[in-house]
């Protein structure tokens, strides 16, 4: 098994290090992964993300970013926030979800954490066209898994078609 995989499932039941939140910028919760991992994690995640709204992020976490809190109720030990970009029609927005898996595997490796989980960040509500936004998602965890040192970076998809096109491209 390679560094890298794909799973077909859900994010919220993958017994992992941590897993990650296809969260906005409020952190405080919403649709798709997001509602999810609140709902099976319990309150005590949104409890620290209140902490972090009024310490070290007033004004949210922008687009590209990533931060930690404990995973509550999950199998997992820790959730680690994104905020993925909007996808734009007019604007490349590429760099920024780039960002999202290189800085989410930033924290993980902070952590300890040395296997991880991510959805397919921004391809859900955000409107990222799915194709792209697991080109974009393999070439920034296989850039800096080259780097770092983990034993399993693992896409959770949660239907065949993520699962097809992120498949296809680990090999
Ligand atoms: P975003 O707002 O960043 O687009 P979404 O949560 O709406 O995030 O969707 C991101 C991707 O995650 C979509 O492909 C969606 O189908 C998928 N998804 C939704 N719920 C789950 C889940 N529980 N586990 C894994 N993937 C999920």
């Amino acid at each position: 098994m390679g560094v890298l995989t794909a799973v077909r499932g859900d994010i919220t039941g993958q017994e992992v290090d941590a897993v990650v939140n296809a969260a906005n910028s409020s952190l405080l919760g919403g649709g798709g992964v997001d509602g999810a991992i609140h709902r099976r994690g319990g309150k005590s995640i949104v409890r620290e993300c209140r902490e972090l709204r009024a310490s070290a992020y007033p004004d949210g976490l922008p687009a590209g970013g990533a931060v930690a809190t404990t995973a509550g109720l999950l199998p997992a030990r820790w959730v680690i926030h994104t905020v993925g970009p909007v996808w734009s029609r007019t604007e490349d927005r590429s760099a920024q979800l780039a960002s999202c898996y290189r800085e989410s595997l930033a924290v993980a490796r902070e952590l300890g954490a040395r296997t991880v989980a991510f959805p397919a960040v921004s391809t859900g509500a955000y409107g990222w066209p799915l194709d792209d936004g697991a080109r974009i998602a393999v070439a920034a965890v296989q850039e800096a898994v080259g780097k770092e040192d983990f034993d399993e970076v693992r896409f959770v998809l949660f239907d065949d078609r993520s699962y097809e096109s992120f498949a296809r491209r680990i090999g």
